[in-house]
């Protein structure tokens, strides 16, 4: 057993040791409850809409790079002004292969009792519909956006962008909060993934506050690269996993790598209609018991840690989120937390299942041209909302978060 697993394994013993202390948390002077009064739709939607003015935000192109520029300056503005970036080399095919499993595009109902996969060990069931990215440029009706969208990938260096909050009296421990900047379809990749990204530069400007203090350090993470095959946090995990925990320069009390507790990604926050019906329509209204899906993957080494995880934000979102409830599933699939689970627990926050619901097609602007600002409501925004005061108040207890 190396110093590195023992080492996990105290970190996971803190994990599920945290679920009694947000029981002490319930004053009215309750630190977590005013942080979370400090997000608000009308700033969350705002983010959102910043970052469509990138278009997509495709990997390789000239709008991806103002973007993570844009994010860096935000993230700046919020207080949190300690920002890095990681560079690594992507030479890309010119056309990555579509990510589905083959079971998710037969857009047809599945019979009783018939077993159909879909990605991360989920089954399929019910009324499925295809979820073929679109790859055609000129699929965008909008001229203007069509323009934006132009420029196709190029091979060669790539940047993404995060800062942290560097904890008080435990600055060598952190957790990471992420979501991926980058996206595809030739839309403006608004819930994939602008509303994951908004949702964490939202938490990064509330615990950048200078009246916040965390006894331990949130790192707030942009990933780039996600859409292609998680480059962009695999690059993270590859450059930075063996600086974890060292004091740079010895006796400084800094650590440019504090040693990661657990990470948490958000994903496609705004969406959930339900199934598609038998014509194959999918309900223009937010359904009334849309819910957050918090994953774990069950196959991982820190399968039962994630899973306690995914509880404590359950039982975060029952106390603190203002609308929609959260569940937690167990088949955690396709996104930036896979590159981390066999190193540290992670789960990720969504909108649906990635596996069962997003993978049988229940939303149809996934990597769409229509995946745009306008065709999300207030109803939509809100469970993007609702994810991010979930999160915001988990973290906040595991972080040990206090106001001066
Ligand atoms: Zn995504």
């Amino acid at each position: 057993m190396d110093a590195i697993w023992t080492c996990r394994l105290a970190i996971v013993a803190a994990i599920v040791g945290q679920s009694a202390y947000s029981q002490a948390q319930d004053a009215p002077t309750d630190p977590v409850r005013v942080l979370v009064g400090r997000l608000d739709l009308d700033t969350y939607k705002a983010t959102i809409k910043g970052l469509t003015q990138f278009g997509d935000r495709r990997e390789g192109t000239a709008r991806n790079r103002a973007a993570v520029d844009w994010i860096e300056a935000q993230l700046k503005s919020y207080g949190c002004t300690n920002t890095e970036r990681v560079k690594y080399v992507y030479d890309s095919p010119p056309q990555p292969p579509p990510r589905q499993a083959a079971a998710a595009s037969r857009g047809a109902a599945i019979a009783s009792g018939e077993i159909v996969r879909g990605v991360g060990g989920s089954r399929l069931r019910g009324m499925t519909l295809p979820v073929v990215p679109n790859n055609d440029p000129d699929a965008q009706t909008d001229q203007a956006l069509r323009a934006r969208n132009a420029e196709l990938p190029t091979a060669g260096p790539r940047e993404e962008v995060y800062c942290t909050k560097v904890g008080s009296t435990r600055p060598d421990e952190m957790y990471i909060v992420g979501a991926h900047m980058d996206g595809r379809g030739f839309g403006e990749a608004a819930d994939d993934d602008g509303s994951g990204t908004a949702l964490v530069m939202e938490l990064a400007r509330v615990f950048s506050s200078p009246d916040v203090v965390t006894e331990r350090s949130i790192r707030f993470a942009l990933w780039n690269n996600e859409e292609t095959g998680l480059q962009g946090a695999r690059a993270y995990v590859t450059q930075r996993a063996l600086l974890q925990g060292k004091e740079d320069p010895p006796g400084s009390g800094r650590y440019p790598e504090p040693r990661w507790i657990a990470m948490v990604q958000h994903d496609m926050m705004l969406w959930d209609h339900g199934m598609p019906r038998p014509d194959g329509a999918v309900s223009a209204e937010q359904r009334p018991e849309a819910d957050i899906n918090i994953e774990f993957q069950s196959t991982t080494r820190f399968a039962d840690a994630g899973m306690k995880l995914a509880f404590l934000f359950r039982d975060a979102n029952e106390k603190y989120a203002t609308d929609y409830p959260a569940s937690v599933g167990h088949h955690m699939s396709n996104t930036d937390s896979s590159e981390f689970m066999d190193v540290v627990p992670a789960i990720s926050v969504r909108e649906n299942e990635r596996g069962m619901q997003i993978g049988a097609g229940w939303n149809p602007h996934y990597h769409q041209p229509t995946d745009r600002y306008a065709s999300y409501s207030d109803k939509d925004f809100r469970l993007g909302l609702n994810a991010a005061q979930t999160s915001l108040a988990a973290i906040a207890q595991l972080a040990g978060a206090s106001l001066k």
